[in-house]
């Protein structure tokens, strides 16, 4: 079957639930057992002890709503196992935490999303774990391997980590999964263990798919697409079912799953990711083209229009499937016109978050990259005139009206 009609008809049987098409909402904590033996056999399994079917225990482990969800997010992005959390930030913790410990390593491209950066930081640093990054784009792969071999005497018996976001936020500069799959083939040759982690909120789970690219684990902030209607926080991870488990064994450690109702959210909006993204993705082809004709407008950074000969779009032509509806442009002029710009828009969201039905428009040097440092504001050319525009699935052509007359008040 297709994917479009994977996410609709999978993950849930309505005859075992009095016939309802829709799955109900589980709302319960904990789950009676037929027997004590069953009951035993349930928590060994869910504690990780043993190996097998199992079965439902406490909601913290598991609940008919993540299910539905986790199954149609794997047939969706092709992976064996999924794990649902409260948070984008929950679903990276929990999985560093499930392979990282004191003395071992994440090299990762940068600009990452904010709150990972400052995850890294604040505390992955201050556990015993060295982060060390490379700038994303082109070269990354090279600038990482050389990074690598400088640290090499280090990294026997440790676990290193390649941690990648592609395309990077706000600047749309992507990073070949491929090349980085090598990196970590060799240092496994070296009896080194490493594993490739990928954030796809930009791009998955329709234009991009790192696990046909061989990487190990998926990340997402379902909040971003998959919810798609900016009224949930929630998070997701998809792997082999021996990292998974793995992962759902810290999960269930230290709490940080879904719940049922934002996870019955998630199966609900992933009805629809498909003509969603789709419809976002043609609006934003259309405004893209648009604001790079306009006078007012310097440059828009958008996939459909990166230099055909370039490095970059060979890149993403190999690994996307299509350009999705995240783009940056430059205001001619600096913060004031930008702000007035901003300040002149009427029907886009002027707010920070990204992949809702409705368009959202914001300024990442004040916004979402306001705790970002000076070099790397610089290299990812974050500056006083650059706009971030999210499309919606409005009407493309209110959405350029829109931003055609805040355009004229500058
Ligand atoms: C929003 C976002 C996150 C964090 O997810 P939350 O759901 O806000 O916790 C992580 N990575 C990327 C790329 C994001 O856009």
């Amino acid at each position: 079957m297709e994917k479009d009609t994977i996410v609709i008809s999978k993950g849930y049987d309505p005859l075992k639930y009095n016939g309802a098409v829709k799955p109900p909402i589980f709302l319960t904590s904990t789950y009676k057992f037929k027997s004590a033996e069953e009951g035993e056999s349930f928590i060994r399994v869910a504690l990780g002890l043993d190996k097998g079917e199992g079965g439902f225990v406490y909601s913290r482990f598991s609940n008919p709503n993540f299910d539905i969800v986790e199954e149609r997010l794997s047939l969706l992005e092709g992976a064996k196992s999924a794990a649902v959390f409260c948070s984008g930030m929950a679903a990276i913790t929990s999985t560093l935490l499930a392979f990282v410990k004191n003395g071992d390593y994440i090299f990762y491209t940068n600009p990452l999303y904010g709150g990972t950066e400052f995850l890294f930081k604040e505390f992955f640093e201050k556990m015993g774990v060295s982060t060390l990054h490379v700038n994303a784009g082109s070269e990354s792969p090279k600038l990482m391997e050389s990074m690598i071999n400088s640290y090499k005497g280090k990294l026997k018996g440790k676990s290193v980590i390649l941690y990648i976001e592609t395309p990077a936020n706000p600047n749309n500069v992507m990073v070949d999964l491929g090349a980085i799959v090598k990196i970590r083939d060799k240092l496994i040759k070296e009896g080194i263990n490493a594993k490739v982690f990928v954030d796809n909120t930009f791009m998955g789970p329709i234009f991009q798919s790192p696990l046909e690219q061989k990487v190990d684990i998926v990340l997402y902030s379902a909040t971003k697409f998959i919810g798609g209607h900016s009224d949930v926080i929630a998070g997701a991870v998809l792997g082999s079912e021996e990292d998974i488990s793995k992962i759902k064994g810290i999960r269930g450690m230290i709490g940080t799953n879904g719940n049922p109702f934002d996870s019955w959210l998630m199966a609900r909006s992933l009805e629809t990711v498909h003509i969603r993204m789709q419809r976002q993705m043609e609006n934003a082809k259309k405004i893209a083209e648009f604001l790079s004709k306009h006078p007012k407008v310097d440059r828009v950074i958008y996939p459909e229009l990166y230099d055909k000969k370039s490095e970059q779009y060979r890149i993403y032509k190999k690994q996307c499937k299509g350009p999705g509806s995240l783009m940056s442009f430059y205001i001619k002029g600096g913060k004031k016109e930008a702000f007035k710009f901003l300040n002149n828009i009427k029907l886009c969201k002027l707010a920070v978050s990204l992949g809702g039905t409705e368009s959202l428009i914001e300024h990442p040097k004040a916004m979402t990259h306001s705790e970002v440092d000076e070099n790397t504001l610089k290299d990812a050319e974050i500056t006083d005139n650059m706009i971030r525009l999210s499309v919606g699935i409005e009407n493309y052509q209110d959405i350029i009206n829109d931003l055609k007359s805040a355009l004229d008040k500058i």
